[in-house]
């Protein structure tokens, strides 16, 4: 801790300076002035454990009133740099929101009408505060909508096949949630599932997504065929917030019972980002899931970002080959040999793989003759809703 002791009647800052750091009393007592030096005007009076100069702090701005000393004082300092480092990392909403609190608590604070600051302020706040502004105003809209939207019935569940490769049979279907937005139309997962994952309506779209896939299962289960080595399955992606709450096992096992659908034919897919951030709260649901027969799948394979220890550590039943290796693995010879160490280390782990984003017959072909085992991709079908995909399977 950074301690900084006064007399009496000392300065600790005045008005207009920078603001660098914020203060707590630890013993001692202040006063706190505005107004012009030589008609200051004091607005408080702060003993033990109050804290002052906070707000220059946060938004960089000079100083709007002078804190002077009414007894031998120690201060606790807190340092800029300790807090920026906390800021930064803190959410964009957030972010704007706090700044929104200085600014309305400048404006109403009767701050400093100095010109000089004021413009000063206009430069660091209106410029890079634009941006955020407009991002955050969007995000708040959207996940104000989603909150709506959930509701509202606005979700929609999509099934992408998932195919046999030796023999171009239907095994089983990955489900994809999408937001059908009243005014902005369809919108991706890739956008709006960060922001629900933000804002905690992530347990609400899982909730439904699981509800509306396990029902659902008993009109697809009868498209796929099944052989004693191959027996169908349903896939649906789980994120972090979902998997770390306490009580999703026994959530899933409940939604299983409920549908009498059979654990083993269920499939949740992880991403690997999402086990890299936050390993030991979700694993302890994972293995619970896959206690109950669920298989565990890698999804994304590659992209993540930590070794391969997690492979050892968590239950996963199979791998999925990230969509942009498999994309490229005719034109680029690193996905290809990605590809094949992928095919290579799930076969030695005992593990089945799919792999995702097949667009054409050459890709299919190459990955059947390498021996995976299915494969998921626009060359067989997009993602469908449950009719669509029902009109599908039957031609
Ligand atoms: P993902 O789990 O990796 O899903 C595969 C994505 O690749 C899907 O995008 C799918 O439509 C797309 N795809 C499939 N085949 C092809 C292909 O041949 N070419 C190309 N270019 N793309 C293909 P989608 O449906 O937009 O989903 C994006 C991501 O959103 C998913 O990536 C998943 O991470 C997330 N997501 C989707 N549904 C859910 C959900 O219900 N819950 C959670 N937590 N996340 C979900
Ligand atoms: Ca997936
Ligand atoms: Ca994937
Ligand atoms: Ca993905």
């Amino acid at each position: 801790l950074n301690r900084e002791t006064f007399d009496i009647n000392q300065t600790v800052f005045r008005t207009g300076d920078y603001g660098d750091a914020a203060y707590v009393i630890e013993k001692g007592c202040v006063e706190v002035l505005v107004g012009a030096d030589d008609a200051p005007k004091r607005v408080a009076m702060l003993t033990e454990g109050a804290m002052f100069g906070e707000v220059a702090l946060l938004d960089r701005q000079p100083r709007t009133a002078t804190v002077r000393t009414l007894l031998p004082t120690s201060l606790v300092r807190i340092d800029r740099a300790h807090v920026e480092e906390l800021l930064v990392r803190a959410d964009p909403v957030i972010q704007y929101l706090l700044r929104l609190m200085l600014e309305r608590f400048r404006n109403s604070s009767g701050g400093v009408a100095n010109a000089e600051i004021q413009a000063a302020r206009a430069a660091a706040i209106s410029q890079p505060g634009m941006d955020l502004h407009s991002a955050a105003v969007h995000t708040l809209s959207l996940a104000h909508d989603l909150s709506d939207g959930i509701t509202h019935n606005q979700l929609a569940l999509y099934y992408q096949p998932i195919i046999l490769l030796h023999s171009n049979a239907l095994v089983g279907f990955e489900a994809l949630v999408r937001w059908e937005h009243p005014k902005l139309g369809l919108i991706s997962p890739d956008e709006f599932i960060p922001l629900a994952e933000k804002t905690g309506l992530i347990h609400k779209v899982g909730e439904w997504v699981l509800q509306r896939a396990i029902s659902d299962w008993k009109h697809l289960r009868g498209l796929c065929v099944s052989d004693t080595q191959h027996l169908p399955f349903l896939s649906v992606n789980l994120s972090a917030p979902e998997l770390s709450g306490a009580g999703m096992a026994q959530t899933v096992q409940n939604h299983l019972a409920a549908q009498q659908m059979p654990p083993h034919e269920l499939r949740i897919e992880l991403t690997e980002t999402v086990i890299v951030s936050s390993l030991a709260a979700v694993s302890h649901t994972i293995n619970a899931l896959r206690a109950l027969g669920i298989g565990i799948a890698l999804d994304d394979f590659g992209t993540g970002y930590a070794g391969l220890d997690y492979l050892q550590t968590l239950p996963f039943s199979s791998i999925k080959i990230d969509k942009a290796f498999v994309a490229q693995m005719h034109t680029a010879e690193r996905s290809f040999q990605i590809v094949k160490s992928a095919l290579e280390l799930s076969r030695q782990l005992g593990l089945t793989t799919v792999a995702e984003g097949i667009e054409d017959l050459a890709t299919a072909a190459a990955l059947k003759e390498m021996g995976c085992t299915y494969g998921q991709g626009y060359y067989f079908a997009k993602p469908k809703p449950l009719q669509a995909v029902q009109d599908w399977a039957k031609t």
